[in-house]
């Protein structure tokens, strides 16, 4: 539950774990809602956001200071008034951050083909994490083989499905992460051709001069701040910037860090934003896709499990520190 409207950096203080009675396991006759049990809850960035009184509404409603967190979740459809669903059905989508949920508009839930592929990929590389690295590369980074790629937060649930995909296309792939673990697994885990730990780098516009010393084509950009600022005069002529996310932001009060836009109009770059819930009709395509990277190993994924809802707000402020190694995932049951 959060506990009130968050103005500084996420705390273990602004939320907390409460016991109360569950909704009743069956819908009540002529509903058509559906009364799921969650397994596991995905922790996403964006809730962040969500934490904030915003006066302009934004693209998602605010949390409200009382009420249950949501996000997407993967489920077990205890009990189903609504025809396309029934009990012991496996769903996705969004849902609360609670053992069961009543969910009112099943209709927003997508089924679970690949059962037969670990059920809390439906919370990243085969849920929004995964078709946001899908759509934020192909759709909007608009590679080309041969192209030279940056990602930062790169070993993060979007960033390493991005760099793999671009490996896929034949690009050359550097990605920044915040420790050498991470710089580790992209390098072995996640086949990117570089990556390099950008805590330990004094000045990050030099470290990329080193990485690419022809430029940078495609920017697909994860935090924002002062990486966006020193990446824009190592773009080439041309290039493109994915603006997926600005995580260096999103506790701060005040933006801070980007200084270099003009450098927009001088390399005629496209810096282009993008939310996923907007290419939803790629889901199916894009689930088929990666089913089959999965099953044929050309993709490796990996996640850090949190156990239990106990666990849940240590693990979503993690998202903020670069605790997490990998897509964080909270594992309410495993049945
Ligand atoms: P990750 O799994 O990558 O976790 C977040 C990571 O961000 C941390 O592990 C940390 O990695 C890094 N980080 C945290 N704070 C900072 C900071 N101040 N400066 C630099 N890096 C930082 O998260 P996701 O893959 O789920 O999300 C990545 C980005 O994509 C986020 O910005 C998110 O908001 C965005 N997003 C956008 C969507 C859209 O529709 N546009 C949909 C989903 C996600 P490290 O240790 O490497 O620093």
């Amino acid at each position: 539950i959060l506990k009130r409207y968050v103005t500084e950096f996420l705390s273990e203080d602004d939320m907390k774990v409460v016991t109360m009675e569950a909704p009743p396991l069956t819908v009540p006759a002529g509903s058509v809602a559906m009364v799921v049990k969650n397994l596991y809850l995905s922790c996403d960035p964006y809730m962040r956001n969500r934490m904030t009184r915003h006066e302009v509404p934004s693209y998602i409603p605010d949390f409200v200071p009382g009420e249950v967190l949501t996000d997407n979740g993967v489920m077990k459809v205890m009990s189903s008034g609504h025809p396309d669903f029934k009990a012991g059905d496996l769903v996705w989508g969004m849902t609360g951050w609670e053992e069961y949920t009543l969910i009112n508009n099943p209709e927003s839930l997508t089924k679970i083909n690949h059962a037969e592929l670990p059920l809390s990929y439906y919370t990243g590389v085969l849920g929004m994490p995964g078709l946001t690295a899908y759509v934020g590369f192909f759709e909007i980074s608009k590679p080309k083989k041969g192209d030279y790629v940056f990602i930062s937060a790169a070993s993060g649930a979007v960033g390493q499905i991005v760099g793999q995909l671009a490996k896929i296309t034949g690009c050359y792939v550097v990605g920044s992460a915040g420790s050498d673990e991470k710089v580790n697994l992209l390098q072995t885990k996640f086949s990117f051709d570089d990556a390099f730990n950008y805590k330990k780098e004094p000045y990050l516009n030099v470290a990329l001069k080193r990485y690419f010393p022809q430029g940078i084509d495609i920017y697909f950009d994860n935090v924002g701040g002062v990486t966006l600022d020193a990446v824009l005069p190592n773009m080439r002529l041309g290039g493109r910037i994915a603006a997926c996310g600005m995580i260096s932001q999103y506790n701060l009060d005040c933006p801070d860090g980007v200084r270099n836009l003009l450098y927009i109009v001088t390399k005629r770059l496209r810096m282009e934003g993008f939310l996923t819930f907007d290419y939803c009709s790629m889901y199916s395509q894009f689930e088929e896709e990666m089913a089959v990277y999965l099953k044929e190993g050309k993709i490796a994924y990996i996640e850090d499990v949190a156990e239990g809802l106990d666990a849940a707000p240590t693990a979503l402020i993690g998202l903020y520190t670069g605790r997490n190694v990998g897509k964080q995932v909270v594992a309410v049951s495993r049945d």
